[in-house]
């Protein structure tokens, strides 16, 4: 089936609103069950993981016997630039008030691909002194792991293709569609249909 309001013969939609929202919710009663009574830090890596990081943290709240306290932080990833291709070393920004010595901690991004922003992120946190660090992707493109970094929480595959949808975008579009979609072929500017 096609994304709502987008030519169809550019994007290919693989999940709707509702499976999301299904994944999310077997994601956090997995999360709920390991951290059950510990305090837990839920770092979203933005942007794509804006939308995720905010619902992954609300379907925690509403498990019964989860972690006795969540803190929500986000850090700040960039790979892409302009284009489609990951890089080795994304740029990672914290806030600087975020501390996360002696902590639990859990990394939420909506994708991941080659591995190397988790990857990135996870030593980042161990070189801050995080006690323990967990990887948490809604989706999961096998396909495209570079570098071997555990992902402990791993929600819908998806083909090797380049995505959007659920914050993630194609040159900052796309981002606030409620659904997943492929996009055949982005260096094509996808056409949107004028009504
Ligand atoms: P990595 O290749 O390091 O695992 O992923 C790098 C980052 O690129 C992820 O944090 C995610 O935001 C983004 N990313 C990976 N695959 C896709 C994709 O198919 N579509 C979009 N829009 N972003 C992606
Ligand atoms: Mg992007």
């Amino acid at each position: 089936m096609n994304a709502p309001g987008i030519a169809g013969r550019d994007l290919q939609r693989l999940y709707g609103r509702e499976e999301i929202e299904a994944a999310v919710a077997g994601l956090a009663r997995a999360i709920a069950g390991d951290y059950s009574g510990r305090p837990l830090v839920l770092l979203g890596v933005l942007k794509a993981a804006l939308y995720f990081t905010a619902d992954l943290a609300r379907a925690l709240s509403v498990v019964p016997d989860g972690p006795r306290a969540l803190s929500v932080d986000y850090a700040w990833a960039s790979s892409y630039g302009r284009g489609t291709e990951s890089n080795a070393s994304p740029r990672v920004t914290f806030d600087p008030a975020a501390r996360f010595e002696g902590r639990d901690v859990l990394i939420a991004d909506t994708i991941v691909d080659t591995g190397w922003t988790l990857a990135t992120i996870r030593s980042d946190l161990y070189r801050r002194g995080a006690a323990t660090v967990r990887q948490c992707v809604l989706f999961d493109k096998p396909s495209g792991r570079r570098t071997e970094v555990p992902v402990d929480y791993a929600g819908l595959p998806v083909p090797a293709a380049f995505v959007v949808g659920y914050g993630l975008d194609y040159q900052e579009e796309y981002r606030t569609m409620s659904c997943l979609a492929s996009l055949k072929d982005p260096e094509r500017k996808p056409t949107v249909p004028s009504s």
